[in-house]
């Protein structure tokens, strides 16, 4: 018989944090408006597009798709940096599929990018600095939002713990985040040790460890290549795994994971194999529900920092 593993669905976590966004939207003076640009042909932005809106839609929030030739989307998103009209920027990615679209990322305005890819912004979390606006500190830092959506995802689990000052909720957690993309598994691994989790951060390169230092006395994590480890040192000693693995072959061995320990996964394919349920005590499947949600979270929350701003 299958164990007492809880499988947790993106989607009733997301209806949680739906209900925390319509409080907010309660709050600010206009319908956020958000456009996405899309200048690739690949039929998957284009669904994903068609996602975004009815998400939108639905949840009180403005959307505009812009179809534009790659060739013109630069200066189309200059216009839309300055435009009052326009609230929050979402470029479909990829759109040259080259360096050329970190140019595109640049070009976004930091006050619009709802998906925190913005330099100022990925430097702001690296560096732990939650602010825009130090030291008065209330506008807000964007973060990336699949990063952001596991990290929802381990507060509403309880993995993060409250009785904790914020900031180090994660202290004593060890975590192993198998996947180290710069969209992803690195920011990930990142923000999580600044929260105060040891991380260890697996790729097919090898391990690294993250983390604040003994007593998290440091203000930022730190990173440290671990010679020698396997992902099954680090199952080992893992409360938590989180993978993201692209393509269908690939499974976490469940055996090397612990008896009762949380898995997530957030690759578009199964990363756990059935099984996992006999071994985990709660089991995340997917998280493209929450990821959503968080889109939304990070829009409101531009619009909340322009009316901060306004007041002053
Ligand atoms: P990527 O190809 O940029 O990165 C893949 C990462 O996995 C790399 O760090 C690579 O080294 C690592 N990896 C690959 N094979 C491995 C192995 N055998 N062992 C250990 N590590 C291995 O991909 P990405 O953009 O990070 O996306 C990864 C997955 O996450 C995709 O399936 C994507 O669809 C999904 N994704 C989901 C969401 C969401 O919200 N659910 C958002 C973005 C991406």
């Amino acid at each position: 018989p299958v164990g007492s593993c809880k499988v947790v669905l993106a989607a009733s976590i997301a209806k949680k944090l739906l209900e925390e966004v319509h409080d907010g939207l309660k709050k600010v003076d206009h319908k956020p408006r958000l456009h996405g640009f899309l200048a690739n042909s690949d039929p998957a932005a284009k669904m994903y597009a068609n996602w975004t809106a009815k998400t939108c839609q639905e949840n009180g929030f403005d959307f505009t798709l812009r179809e534009v030739a790659r060739e013109d989307l630069e200066d189309v998103l200059r216009e839309a940096n300055q435009d009052p009209n326009v609230d929050g920027i979402l470029v479909y990615y990829p759109v040259f599929d080259t360096t050329r679209d970190r140019t595109l990322q640049w070009t976004v305005s930091l006050y619009k990018d709802v998906e925190g890819l913005s330099p100022q912004l990925i430097s702001n979390m690296y560096q732990n600095i939650r602010f825009l606006d130090p030291p008065a500190n209330q506008l807000k830092s964007i973060l990336p939002c699949t990063p952001l959506a596991v990290i929802k995802i381990l507060e509403h689990l309880q993995i993060y713990n409250t009785f904790l000052d914020y900031g180090k909720r994660l202290f004593g957690r060890r975590i192993t985040v198998i996947n180290r993309s710069e969209v992803v598994g690195r920011p990930l691994a990142a923000l999580l040790a600044n929260d105060g989790a040891e991380v260890f951060s697996v790729d097919v390169t090898g391990v690294q460890r993250f983390t604040r230092g003994t007593g998290l006395k440091k203000q930022k994590h730190e990173v440290e290549d671990l010679e020698g480890w396997q992902l099954k040192d680090c199952l080992l000693n893992s409360d938590v795994v989180i993978s993201g693995v692209p393509g269908d072959s690939y499974k976490v061995p469940t055996e090397l994971i612990r008896e009762g320990a949380v898995c997530i996964n957030f690759s578009s394919e199964k990363n756990f194999s059935p099984d996992v349920k006999e071994k985990a005590s709660i089991y995340v499947p997917a998280i493209g529900k929450v990821t959503i949600v968080i889109l939304l979270r990070n829009l409101l929350r531009i619009v909340q920092n322009l009316r901060e701003n306004q007041q002053r």
